[in-house]
């Protein structure tokens, strides 16, 4: 499964029924009166946010959503049925842009409930008795039903992660969200591989979280050095901070302190956030150099310090359990069918 966080989709609202040209039709009446009925209206495209998804990637598969058309009048003055409004579900935080030039914002969705019209239908005509006159007894008009409206759009998601991965370059981050998630991160021994950040689904005894490779931190991040500021925006929304300190370099408790200071710099209370710490590239040390490291940085940041290893596969079940507790949802998130639409 992969992760698309843009999708271009054909929006198109429904056409409105035409009105009726009929006339009365009773016994021993011989010219009944115009009874032509008004046509109904054509159907709404709407969004709304809702809870439980966390990607576009359905948009890919139906990208054409097209409301009903109403139903045309009918005689004896009846109203056709409107085209029935189509819902359509889409996770929070979706931006629906105007697909010119620009992309012009047209909506932002930001919570759980929200709806937007995007486009109205077209409404009904009028059914023939609109136009009967004192000189005009039986009018054979009537009125078509109004066009809906089409239009091509831009639906962007940002990037909403539960647990940040947060660390100095070269800390293990994205050898391990390749290891735990169902993403492929770029993977090198040098610092800044990850160009932009990362998003995979981990799954977990029955539960799954969405977590977040941010590219590496290094001193002075905040104000613009390196590549890391740029993207500390999306952890901004993370339930809580994976932090990775690389086992196999010395100074973890340096190592701790440079990027906390980073997340404090950066402001928006990223160092209020919850932190999990890990000691990672455990098998790269031997038992005596990690406990005494683990020790270190236990008693200098008042934390458990989990360790693993993204090769081994060592200690990250632990960690898991714990980020499942804190973050984890319950549902699972995979696509399913067309559940994100539905006529109303
Ligand atoms: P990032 O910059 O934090 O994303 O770090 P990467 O995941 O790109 O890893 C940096 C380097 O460390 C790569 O050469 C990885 O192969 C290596 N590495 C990462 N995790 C482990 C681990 O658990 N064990 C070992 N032995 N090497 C690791
Ligand atoms: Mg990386």
């Amino acid at each position: 499964m992969q992760f698309l966080d843009q999708a271009k989709i054909f929006l198109a609202s429904g056409t409105g029924g035409d009105g009726s040209v009929s006339f009365r039709r009773e016994k021993f009446v011989e010219y009944g009166g115009p009874d032509g009925g008004d046509g109904g209206k054509g159907g709404d495209i709407i969004f709304e946010c809702v809870d439980g998804l966390n990607t576009l990637i359905d948009f890919r598969y139906t990208q054409h959503f097209k409301a009903k058309r109403g139903a045309h009048g009918m005689g004896r003055n009846r109203t056709g049925p409107g085209g029935g409004d189509l819902l359509v579900k889409v996770p929070v935080g979706t931006q629906i842009l105007a697909d010119d030039e620009e992309r012009t914002l047209i909506v932002d969705l930001t919570h759980v409930g929200q709806r937007a019209i995007l486009l109205k239908g077209g409404d009904g005509g009028k059914g023939n008795d609109h136009y009967k006159t004192s000189t005009n007894r039986a009018p054979r008009q009537f009125q078509a039903g109004f066009p809906g409206g089409e239009m091509w759009v831009w639906l962007r998601l940002k990037l909403l992660a539960d647990v940040g991965l947060v660390g100095q370059p070269n800390a293990g981050k994205s050898s391990l969200i390749n290891a735990i998630s169902n993403t492929k991160a770029k993977v090198g021994n040098y610092a800044f591989t990850t160009l932009k950040p990362q998003l995979g689904v981990v799954a977990h005894k029955n539960r799954e979280l969405v977590m977040a490779d941010i590219p590496g931190l290094i001193a002075g991040a905040a104000e613009g050095v390196g590549i890391g500021d740029r993207f500390l925006g999306h952890i901004e929304r993370c339930r809580v901070l994976l932090h990775l300190v690389d086992a196999s370099q010395p100074g973890p408790v340096d190592q701790w302190r440079v990027v906390r200071e980073e997340l404090g710099a950066y402001g928006g209370g990223l160092d209020e956030k919850s932190e999990i710490l890990a000691l990672s590239k455990c098998d790269l040390v031997t038992p005596q150099a990690l406990a005494a490291k683990k020790r270190a940085l236990e008693q200098t940041s008042g934390q458990t310090v989990f360790c693993i290893s993204a090769a081994t596969q060592q200690g990250v079940d632990a960690v898991l359990d714990r980020l499942m507790e804190i973050a984890g949802r319950a549902e699972a998130m995979k696509p399913s069918g067309d559940r994100q639409w539905a006529p109303i």
